[in-house]
């Protein structure tokens, strides 16, 4: 096995510890926000640091500290969302795994160029993220965000 020291700076280990930093946060769709909140509260033993409704992407969302990753719970505020039709076809669940990235634009041109299909461009998310979305079929049935905090 090669020596991680010698792998070319545009791949392998550095590469990755540089662009996808850690897990961000695991988003999970629910029904109903408020008993999901009640639920994840008594579950971790603690409230969510966050509740923000993101217009343009029709949810309401909650967020929990857990160590140094998040859960955010995303409830549908229309038909139209993502969130709605998510729960329509595959009911309640895992939703999204979010990466924490240092470049949101050159992480979705290097995802791009290695063959991930992107969903729409990058964008305002929740929690004062960029964020941008490659679709589930790219990673094996999981919706994948990349992130970016917002400067
Ligand atoms: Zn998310």
């Amino acid at each position: 096995m090669n020596n991680i020291f010698e792998t070319p700076p545009q791949r392998g280990v550095f590469y990755a510890l540089r662009f996808m930093r850690k897990i961000e946060h695991i988003g999970i769709a629910v029904r109903d926000l408020k008993a999901a909140n009640d639920s994840y509260t008594k579950l971790f033993n603690a409230a969510p640091y966050k509740l923000e409704t993101v217009e343009s992407e029709s949810v309401s969302t909650s967020f929990f500290h857990i160590g140094e990753t998040k859960i955010e719970l995303l409830e549908a505020t229309s038909d139209q969302s993502a969130i709605a039709k998510y729960i329509e076809k595959r009911g309640e669940g895992i939703h999204h795994i979010a990466y924490d990235v240092e470049d949101i634009s050159a992480e979705r041109e290097r995802l791009i160029s290695e063959g991930f299909q992107a969903i729409g461009e990058i964008k305002n998310g929740a929690d004062n993220k960029l964020v941008c979305f490659f679709h589930p079929k790219s990673a094996n049935g999981v919706l994948i965000e990349l992130c970016q905090e917002r400067v």
